[in-house]
């Protein structure tokens, strides 16, 4: 059986609960505070790390009253973070059925139950648990939040939109990040469904959304390129490259297709004002290389790739400088070995999180966060 582990946050939290309740009463009574005997035995239990003793005396208690009702969350919580839904679900449904409790507890046991179910992977169950709290006028925020949580999981972007919008309106929180997004989402779909205008007009709601997404101007130059508008393609990666010069290194290769299509002459000149903004920056890209060495010789190439290779490691750069040396055979050994390293190497990674992956995601599977998955330094 597996050992149950108080954490020692959990038990600080337990006892700071504890003390708290019993001094605001104190202060408001100005006598001592009167909890049953059966209370102390539960909270005893659930010190000493017998949460299942705990639950049967808190499930048992006769009264629950605000001073009380933390316990019970914490214990709730306790088993949903073990895992223990069940359990966690009847801490929490013994709570709502407590008449006594008031409209603000009551949301807040709802809430809980939102979370059990959630965790139990019961979205609808949870969906309706929110969607009670949130009209209830207690905690409409959390309801909101946990429905927002729902949506995004369910890909119902239209909803999630009109939700996170609503949290922009009642929260000093800004979900236009996040809101354009799931406009993206929409453009998504509907370009795998070849409606290639609808999607245009997606990508324009969340570039108003969202004026500096990256994201909106990758999927804005992809857009166009498919129809065959280089031009345009051109100037909307050019902005998503200005916007984060990471990407660079994905993007670049595609522009140089752009341009190689057709008249996009006037689109060379903000290629090259983008080349000297990534040399004086010290970023990485091969045709810059090469470039610069067309245009102002070896050194001048050599000195390019030594100078990023000194501020940031990159296997590419360290395996463009070795081909400037083509006739030396340790040359080529060394180039070997390093461009297997660089094939084992996971080209993203997330920056919230640390969490690597093979491909281009804009929604992190491992912390949820939109947009923080970004080329690593290859
Ligand atoms: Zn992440």
């Amino acid at each position: 059986m597996i050992e149950w582990l108080l954490p020692p946050v959990v038990l600080v939290a337990l006892l700071a609960g504890w003390f708290a309740g019993r001094g605001a009463l104190r202060r408001e009574q100005n006598k001592p505070v009167r909890l049953s005997a059966d209370y102390y035995r539960g909270l005893n239990y659930l010190l000493n790390e017998k949460p299942d003793q705990a639950l049967d005396v808190f499930l048992r208690l006769v009264e629950v009253d605000h001073e009380t009702v933390e316990t019970h969350i914490t214990l709730g919580k306790l088993f949903r973070k073990r895992g223990e839904i069940e359990k966690a679900i009847r801490v929490h449904q013994n709570l709502i059925a407590r008449p006594t409790l008031s409209p603000s507890d009551r949301s807040l046991a709802l809430l809980e139950l939102g979370q059990d179910y959630l965790a139990a992977g019961v979205l609808d169950r949870a969906e309706g648990l929110f969607q009670q709290v949130s009209v209830s006028g207690n905690r409409q925020v959390e309801a909101m939040k946990g429905l927002l949580n729902i949506y995004v999981q369910e890909q119902e972007w239209s909803t999630a939109i009109d939700i996170a919008s609503e949290l922009n309106r009642l929260t000093k929180d800004d979900y236009s990040h996040q809101v354009a997004h799931f406009y993206c989402e929409q453009a998504r779909e509907a370009i795998n469904n070849q409606q290639l205008e609808k999607a245009r007009q997606w990508l324009q709601r969340a570039q108003q959304v969202d004026g500096f997404s990256l994201r909106v101007n990758y999927m804005r130059a992809q857009l166009e390129q498919e129809l065959g508008h280089y031009s345009q393609a051109l100037g909307f990666y050019v902005r998503a490259v200005e916007l984060d010069t990471r990407f660079a290194v994905d993007l670049l290769p595609e522009m140089e297709y752009c341009l190689e299509q057709g008249d996009t002459r006037r689109m060379r000149v903000h290629l090259d004002a983008l080349f000297t903004r990534l040399r004086r920056d010290g970023v990485y890209v091969q045709p810059l290389t090469r470039k610069i060495r067309e245009e102002e010789g070896l050194q001048a190439a050599k000195h390019y790739l030594e100078n990023i290779l000194e501020k940031q490691p990159s296997l590419e750069a360290f395996l463009d400088w070795l081909s400037l040396f083509p006739l030396a055979v340790e040359s080529k050994l060394v180039s070997e070995q390093v461009q297997k390293f660089a094939a084992a190497q996971q080209p993203y990674h997330c920056e919230q999180c640390g969490y690597n992956s093979r491909r281009l995601q804009w929604h992190c599977p491992s912390c949820s966060s939109w947009g923080t998955i970004v080329p690593t330094p290859r």
